[in-house]
């Protein structure tokens, strides 16, 4: 079969069926060859994995997935696309089609179906317009998984790796620190894909830690402390906080907490720590329980 990662192959299929590209999908081909074998080193897969992979398009990524997996589930929400996959496909009997809409699936059922729960290997060129729920319904829902190595719009990825006093950093850079250590394996330019994005992208790849890097006590409560801090990032951390009034936490609660840690009340939470956040919000969440002593 030849790749379909050479622009007049994808031409030709695309073609042949008539396909026309939806917007609403995020639908943007890969269309170079040397951007996938980057994706595919980057994800470091072997014939031991079971690879899931997210929105395959006309299955240019899923090719070389197949080559090199031993065996790759592929979930694929437009329609048109399912009888170009079954010709695409056809010479890898390791590959399995499923066609849906990966935010309602239960992911966790699909990976011990057909990785018989052991730890799945993600490998996507994301649709852009639903990155974050992705890769955060990855973690917080637990599928087992060792790691993700996906295609992302270029700032996002910045957003991910970011640390702590950059312009860049955020509550998605804290989310996905605490679950994963993310690196960027490549940046793509918009002459990659078919049809051009109008924003570069990036590869990001994101290795699963088996246990967080911070303890926390109650991990949704510092969740919910860290979007609140992000959601004003201009103003000083016990403004940001008690203005968000995260689960009846007070001004006072807040200034004596980074008391304790030795953190100056006037900082702001893009210059904290997720192990800082972690230990504020032992103390804060100490405040909202009943017999709430700090
Ligand atoms: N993997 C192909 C490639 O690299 O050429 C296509 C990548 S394209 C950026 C994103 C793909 O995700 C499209 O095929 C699109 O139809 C599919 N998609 C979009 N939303 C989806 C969803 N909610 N669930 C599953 N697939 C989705």
């Amino acid at each position: 079969m030849a790749t379909l990662g050479i622009p007049r192959n994808t031409i030709a299929i695309l073609q042949k069926y008539e396909f026309h590209f939806q917007k609403k999908f995020g639908q943007n081909f890969l269309i170079d060859t040397s951007v996938l074998e980057r994706i595919i080193a980057a994800a470091e897969i072997g014939r031991e994995d079971c690879v899931l992979e997210i929105g395959p398009g006309i299955g240019t990524m899923t090719q070389y997935l197949a080559e090199r997996a031993g065996s790759v589930v592929a979930v694929e929400i437009d329609k048109a696309l399912i009888p170009i996959l079954e010709e695409t496909l056809a010479p890898y009997g390791n590959v399995t089609v499923i066609q849906g809409d990966i935010l309602k699936l239960d992911i966790r059922e699909l990976a011990e179906k057909y990785a018989g729960g052991k730890p799945m290997k993600v490998v996507a060129n994301l649709p852009y317009y639903i990155t974050t729920p992705i890769i955060m319904g990855l973690f917080e829902k637990s599928v087992p998984l060792s790691g993700i190595t996906v295609m992302v719009q270029k700032e996002v990825a910045q957003r991910m790796q970011a640390k702590p006093g950059t312009k860049d950093y955020g509550a998605l850079s804290l989310a996905v620190q605490y679950y994963a250590e993310p690196e960027i394996a490549a940046n793509v330019p918009p002459n990659c894909f078919m049809p051009r994005p109008t924003v570069g992208s990036a590869v990001i790849h994101l290795r699963r830690y088996a246990v967080p890097p911070v303890k926390v006590e109650d991990e949704k409560f510092m969740f919910e402390l860290i979007r609140a801090a992000f959601n004003q990032r201009r103003k000083m951390l016990p403004n940001a906080l008690a203005g968000a009034a995260v689960s009846g936490i007070t001004k006072e609660n807040i200034t004596e907490a980074l008391r304790k840690l030795e953190i100056p009340e006037t900082i702001r939470g893009e210059k904290l720590s997720l192990q800082q956040f972690a230990m504020l919000s032992d103390i804060l969440h100490r405040y909202g329980m009943p017999d709430g002593k700090g």
